[in-house]
């Protein structure tokens, strides 16, 4: 099984200096072999692959042994991989978007300040050393030194890889481990449940149970849009703009973090409670749509805050959906994904057709007006084989 602990790293100031010029120099990295990719394509339709690019490493190493030379190879090679990650997600689109004929925008070059992490094997290139008694950590990491980590809950499992990232001003370090021991089984309940993750709510699920969207999302976005309109009356490149930027980058982590502990206590819950989850695979573009399509005729302000809502919205259910199978896996319950298709526009009854006047109603021509979400959760439960899902109908 694997863990991945997110914990606070204190660089001394040489320290820092020298991690910024590690971000740097992958940024540079991950630059020139996404131009590489470019390039080959342009000019003559060839794709280049991983393998491609990794093979070049030894020899822009041994060019440039003041500035590419001095870092971990495999972590090199690890950049090198999240550009062919970001590359084949794009191939991915690309087809997709072959029978809609939308436009995919090709990957982009990363700027310097948007760099924010590089992946160490650890072994090679960076050692991580647990406390002595304290609370205090360190990793070392090759090209920047031994860094303090505070570790504030323990670290189980060996220590597979470790990633330096830097938040705003913050620095962390990523440690990902591995257990061997098995799953531990929590006892069975005998229910299942299907869930339906909105954007009026949070989720529904088919016992028609609601849990809303948290309260500080709404605190989040309105701070959020406030600092946004602050941040493009500043003067560019003036220092009032530079403490906005940096505010803003604070308030987006608060609002990161108070998700994240949402989306695990939520998880926690259904874990907890059903042998069986069922939920949709996510399209998060079509959600969005949907989400963008309620705003009636909006105002600047209006679109600013969708835009936002969106946003914090975002990234949500993804990450819920990964929290949840994680929990899941490790407690021995099951998640089923099923296809997305319909379920929310057929009559979980009778499966007529639905019209749809409202966001959050459907109307079966014979079963009338039904909860959008509900129906959307007892959908999900029958599709992934679970009856209607419903408590009641034991
Ligand atoms: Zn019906």
């Amino acid at each position: 099984m694997k863990r991945a602990y997110k914990l606070r790293a204190y660089p001394t100031r040489p320290q820092e200096g020298r991690a910024v010029r590690l971000l740097a120099d992958h940024c540079d990295l991950y630059n020139a072999a996404l131009q590489e990719r470019r390039e080959a394509w342009r000019l003559r339709h060839r794709s280049v692959s991983y393998g491609d690019q990794s093979a070049q490493l030894k020899e822009i190493r041994a060019a440039d042994p003041d500035g590419q030379g001095r870092h971990s190879f495999t972590a090199q090679q690890q950049t090198l991989r999240r550009l062919n990650t970001v590359f084949t997600a794009y191939l991915r689109r690309v087809r997709a978007a072959k029978g809609n004929g939308r436009r995919v925008g090709y990957p982009r070059f990363k700027p310097g300040q948007r760099f924010d992490q590089v992946l160490f094997v650890a072994g090679d290139g960076a050692r991580w050393e647990p406390p002595d008694g304290g609370r205090w950590a360190h990793a070392t990491f090759q090209a920047v030194g031994r860094v303090k980590v505070s570790q504030h809950r323990p670290v189980l499992g060996r220590v597979k890889a470790l990633q330096l990232k830097r938040e705003g001003r913050r620095w962390y370090v990523i440690v990902v481990t591995e257990t061997e021991t098995e799953a531990v089984p929590l006892p069975t309940t005998g229910r299942s449940i299907g869930v339906d993750v909105g954007v009026a709510r949070f989720l529904t699920t088919s016992d028609g149970e609601i849990i809303a969207n948290p309260w500080f999302l709404d605190a989040a976005r309105d701070r959020l849009a406030d600092l946004q309109r602050r941040k493009a009356r500043a003067r560019p490149g003036s220092g009032d703009r530079k403490r906005v930027r940096r505010a803003l980058a604070k308030e987006w982590r608060t609002v990161r973090n108070q998700r994240r502990d949402f989306h695990h206590k939520t998880a926690r819950g259904l874990v907890d409670t059903y042998d069986t989850i069922a939920l949709e695979q996510l399209r998060v573009a079509a959600m969005t749509a949907t989400a963008a399509g309620t705003v009636e005729a909006p105002g600047r302000n209006v679109a600013a805050k969708a835009g936002l809502n969106r946003s914090i919205l975002d990234a949500g259910w993804t990450q819920f959906t990964s929290i949840l199978a994680a929990k899941a896996e490790s407690a021995g319950r099951r998640v089923v994904l099923v296809s997305p298709a319909f379920t929310s526009i057929d009559c979980h009854t009778c499966g007529a057709s639905c019209s749809r006047p409202r966001q959050d109603t459907v109307v079966c021509p014979i079963h009338g007006e039904l909860d959008a979400d509900l129906n959307g959760a007892r959908n999900i439960a029958t599709r992934a084989g679970l009856g209607s899902g419903q408590a009641s109908a034991a």
